[in-house]
């Protein structure tokens, strides 16, 4: 199930920051390239002038495009074209000096684009530029470029490496109980707002199933804090073993959980929450007392908001617990009679 797995993002971890990449590169790139363009064309070199002027305008029409929050339009690996050309006359015209380019250009791209393009990017331009030096300059300029640029993209590599799990760690302790090692109420908000989206868009169905383990304050009283923290990592597990990999546990409170099981009505999803009681009362997760749950059950309605669909399997469990708990109820049955013999049908938590 996924509740157990660390969040997968898939994200590229920079791209929130994108944003105020792209300005200051734009800016930089400016400020430090537009007197090398103005003196190439001072010395007659109104190649090398062009091609600086080209990259500095494809950074900056994709950085003005992202300030008027469009996308940007010229994709950046096309850079590679001006700095190539540019590097290409350089090299030529004024010997290895040209060459030292490339360590800017790809500390840009690294931070620019994403991983794959960067790599490509990168790559592509060392073996070009490689190639160049070894044409204009020779052999022993060509070995040091090689080897340093190379070390260059290595080491930019490993830092974006650090990035991506220091971003796959925050996401993790941001969305998972530390406890359970099941996703918090912070990620159920999203996800409740996806199956929203599904219903509205595929009419695809989802359930969700409120459980409460019965009477744990008495558990904790009984057997110790550590126990029943122990209780609670054996319902996740038995709840786990009867999720398909689909579905998902959150854990929403102190001993209330959260089971969302997309595409299922609410007939199958009383059949998992049926299943769940049962297990759990016949399981032995402590030795000298059951441990029991009561579970609500409410399949997603048309045009209903997260608020009332969570509201309407919180009546049903509400239910269960005045009903006498250990039970499922579902939030499209009438709710069953009340227990009398039952006094402290309170609300659960
Ligand atoms: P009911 O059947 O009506 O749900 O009764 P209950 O005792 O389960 O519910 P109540 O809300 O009165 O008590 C919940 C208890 O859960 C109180 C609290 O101390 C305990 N609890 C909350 N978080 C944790 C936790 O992380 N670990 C442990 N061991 N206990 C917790
Ligand atoms: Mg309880
Ligand atoms: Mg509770």
């Amino acid at each position: 199930m996924e509740g157990t797995k660390p969040v997968e993002t898939g994200e590229d971890p920079l791209a929130p920051y994108r944003e105020r990449i792209m300005y200051g590169l734009a800016s930089a790139v400016v400020v430090c390239l537009l007197p090398f363009a103005v003196n190439a064309f001072v010395q007659g070199n109104p190649a090398l002038g062009a091609g600086i002027v080209c990259a500095v305008l494809v950074l900056g029409i994709d950085a003005f495009a992202i300030y008027l929050k469009k996308p940007p339009p010229i994709p950046l690996i096309l850079l590679l074209v001006p700095i190539v050309a540019g590097m290409a006359i350089s090299l030529k015209t004024q010997g290895f000096f040209g060459a030292l380019w490339c360590y800017p250009a790809v500390l840009l791209f690294s931070f620019a684009l994403s991983r794959r393009m960067a790599n490509a990017g990168s790559i592509l331009l060392l073996l070009i530029i490689s190639a160049l030096v070894y044409h204009y300059i020779g052999l022993a300029f060509t070995i040091r470029f090689f080897v340093t640029l190379t070390l260059t993209i290595i080491l930019v590599n490993i830092v974006l490496s650090i990035i991506v799990d220091l971003h796959r760690r925050l996401l993790d302790q941001a969305l998972v109980d530390p406890l359970t090692g099941v996703f918090n109420r912070r990620h159920m908000e999203r996800s409740l707002s996806d199956a929203i989206e599904r219903l509205r868009r595929n009419s695809a169905p989802t359930s969700l199933l409120l459980i409460d383990v019965d009477r744990f304050k008495s558990i904790n009283d009984q057997f110790g804090h550590a126990k029943g923290d122990s209780v609670l990592k054996g319902i996740v597990s038995l709840i786990e073993k009867r999720s398909r990999k689909l579905d998902l546990l959150f854990r929403i409170g102190g001993e209330e959980f959260m089971l969302l099981l997309p595409d299922t009505q609410e007939a199958a999803a009383a059949l998992v929450a049926e299943e769940l009681r049962a297990s759990t009362a016949e399981s032995r997760l402590l030795e000298d007392l059951q441990v029991t749950l009561s579970i609500g059950v409410a399949e997603l309605r048309r045009g209903e908001s997260p608020d009332s669909w969570m509201k309407h399997a919180d009546d049903a469990l509400y239910a269960a617990k005045k009903a006498g708990r250990n039970r499922v109820v579902c939030a499209g049955q009438p709710a069953p009679q009340p227990d009398p013999t039952l006094s402290d049908a309170a609300p659960h938590a």
